[in-house]
């Protein structure tokens, strides 16, 4: 089945400004924030201003501005929070959850950058 956007999510109500937010970066068209229960003293979320619901409907369905403007973006914000190792900083992990197995919580695409400490191995094996 196709994607279908819920625009009643609470991302979408961000980018609506119904609720605050603690911005980084705003681009033509990208937001980036702080996440609200942080995991790393560096939690942001990086979203399209679009309504795409996974990283793959995003890949799909993007413009070339709207997917080159996102990714510009998280180079920025890596430049920004002082993470990316090719600006001296320590590194970050870049995760994003898709659908019912990747626990995705908030149907709005979102890329999350962690950093500020070691971050451990990538999953759990369970
Ligand atoms: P997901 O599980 O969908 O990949 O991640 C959703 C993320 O959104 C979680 O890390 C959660 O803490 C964050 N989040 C949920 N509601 C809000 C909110 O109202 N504001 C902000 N800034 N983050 C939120």
């Amino acid at each position: 089945m196709p994607y279908q956007y819920d625009d009643q999510n609470i991302f979408a109500k961000i980018l609506r400004g119904e609720i605050p937010n603690d911005t980084v970066l705003e681009t033509e068209h990208t937001l980036a924030f702080r996440d609200i229960a942080p995991k790393a003293p560096d939690h942001v979320l990086v979203i399209p201003k679009g309504p795409y619901v996974t990283l793959d409907h995003f890949c799909a369905e993007a413009s070339d501005a709207e997917i080159v403007d996102f990714h510009r973006a998280v180079a920025e914000i890596c430049k920004m929070i002082g993470a990316g190792p090719g600006h001296g900083g320590e590194g970050f992990r870049a995760i994003t959850n898709a659908g019912e197995n990747g626990v995705q919580e908030v149907p709005h695409y979102h890329l999350h950058i962690l950093a500020g400490r070691p971050l451990g191995p990538m999953l759990l094996m369970r």
